[in-house]
């Protein structure tokens, strides 16, 4: 048995008083408590303190737990200093956050400990913490088995599958369609509740070469960043899911890192997941504006076929996923072939520090999206080069072997070889290295017919103009970390890493 309670469930900042009553006014923290009886905390925004006490209360000592960080955004954190099982001597917690290329989870939550912002600081506590950087990977937390997977946000964030006894749970929070511009268009074509039909950047399966973890029934995203988050939740009990906006407020959201209601319905029916809870509420959305985002998803569900259960993340209130028998002769199932493809994908993209100096290529035309990628991934101190046509474009990449290539598929070049022919060719080269280099295309508003050509000629990833700075940092740092040498995968600041830790 899986027990999870929710003691935060509101977005970006607390919002206290009488219209936030029922599902709760405190920033993000969810506790799970395993069979064994294994502690992990999910965020530690306003809502933690109140699992502090409880936990103090409890009468347990010493006080043992797993704090696993989506990121370090405030309302993710600051909960963190006021956490009090940290106060005392004998506690001991694992900490786990994003990090690599030199960042570190602990200096995310040092920071905002900084003697100007809070009188005690991180070094001063009485328990003892260790600290974990997480890319993309699987590790042991107690007897759960826990899969992080990059979130698409505007800054380096993971989601988190946990698996045990047979049940699966994913806390996938902070993150934003990977096909924003497809939501618009889709939007502007159709009012509101009439989308089922024409799910979001989704065709029925088969077409783009692949099925999706559904079988036969069901749509799959075009985009392949968009498959690989369905497939991350793929055949869960239980997603707990950023839905921050409906549909008709994203329009003017595009770009903030979050997700409308319909996108978490949409993800969740085409993963086969039972259980959909609604989280990060907007602040400004009193308790009678999410009763109607529930009853809008609900019939969205409904309308596409699904038996989802839909419902909102409510504050206080606990859930409980049995555990499930797994028999070993039984058939593959919609889960058995989402852990394979997880499990095949960590095995090709194991996670760890880049070593050396990553050096990024853009092959661009327009003037000013080269200006602002160089004024983006400058604080990174990456080493930067610019193609502007086809050629230059392929000649630099096999000269210069960058490790991450960033590409306008509409890029002029002699002979035919634009962006995309240049994306063929570099997928073609006799060496592995250069033919394996991740490849993220860069457009304004492309088509799906565009897009699917793209992935076809061997593109990891599509991103769409215009970008923030923080978004292709991001991006380009998550695929770093992904194509990075394999290495142990966890780096662990203070002590040595915890003996149960396994990487894959
Ligand atoms: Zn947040
Ligand atoms: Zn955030």
């Amino acid at each position: 048995m899986m027990r999870i309670r929710f003691w935060g469930t509101r977005g970006s900042r607390p919002q206290p008083g009488p219209g936030t009553l029922r599902f709760g006014g405190n920033t993000l923290c969810v506790e799970v408590r395993t069979a064994d009886g294994t502690l992990i905390v999910l965020d530690c925004g306003s809502g933690a303190p109140g699992l502090g006490q409880a936990l103090l209360a409890s009468g347990e000592r010493p006080l043992r737990g797993h704090l696993l960080f989506t990121h370090t955004h405030w309302d993710h954190i600051q909960g963190f200093p006021f956490f009090a099982p940290f106060i005392l001597p004998g506690n001991e917690w694992d900490i786990y956050g994003p990090g690599g290329l030199g960042h570190h989870i602990k200096d995310g939550l040092a920071g905002q400990m900084d003697y100007a912002y809070f009188p005690v600081q991180l070094e001063q506590l009485g328990a003892r913490l260790r600290f974990h950087d997480l890319g993309e990977g699987t590790l042991g937390v107690g007897e759960a088995v826990a899969t992080t997977c990059f979130l698409n946000h505007t800054t380096p964030t993971i989601g988190y599958r946990l698996e045990v006894g047979g049940a699966t749970f994913v806390y996938a929070t902070d993150h934003e369609p990977h096909m924003q511009h497809v939501l618009t268009e889709a939007r502007a074509r159709e009012p509101m509740g009439t989308l089922a039909g024409d799910r979001l950047g989704m065709r029925p399966n088969g077409s783009g070469g692949a099925d999706g973890p559904n079988g036969s029934a069901g749509v799959w995203p075009i985009h392949r960043e968009e498959r690989r988050h369905v497939e991350f939740l793929a055949g869960a009990d239980l997603v707990i899911h950023d839905a921050q906006y409906t549909l008709a407020e994203y329009q003017q959201k595009l770009g903030w890192g979050h997700s409308p209601a319909e996108y978490a319905v949409d993800v969740a029916v085409a993963a086969g997941v039972n259980r959909l809870a609604l989280f990060h509420h907007e602040p400004l959305r009193e308790d009678g504006g999410v009763d109607q985002v529930v009853e809008h998803c609900r019939q969205r569900a409904a309308a596409a076929g699904s038996a989802l259960q839909v419902f909102a993340a409510t504050e206080g209130d606990l859930l409980e996923l049995p555990e499930r028998p797994t028999s070993a002769g039984a058939a593959p199932s919609a889960n058995g072939r989402a852990a394979a493809l997880l499990s095949r994908r960590t095995a090709d993209a194991p996670f760890g520090e880049s070593g050396g100096d990553p050096a990024i290529l853009f092959a661009g035309h327009e003037p000013d999206a080269i200006s602002r990628f160089i004024v983006a991934l400058q604080p990174e101190r990456f080493r930067i080069l610019t193609a502007h046509d086809g050629e230059a474009a392929l000649a630099t990449a096999r000269a210069e072997r960058p490790t991450v290539i960033v590409l306008d598929p509409r890029l002029p070049g002699r002979d035919g070889l634009d962006g995309l022919a240049v994306c063929q060719a570099i997928r073609a080269d006799a060496e592995a290295a250069r033919r394996n280099v991740p490849v993220l295309l860069l457009t304004h508003d492309p088509s799906l017919d565009l897009m699917e050509a793209g992935f076809a000629a061997g593109a990891s990833d599509h991103l769409t103009l215009p970008f923030t700075s923080g978004r292709m940092r991001t991006r380009v740092r998550n695929w770093l970390l992904r194509s990075a040498t394999p290495s142990s995968g966890i780096h662990t600041a203070d002590t040595p890493a915890q003996r149960e830790l396994v990487t894959a």
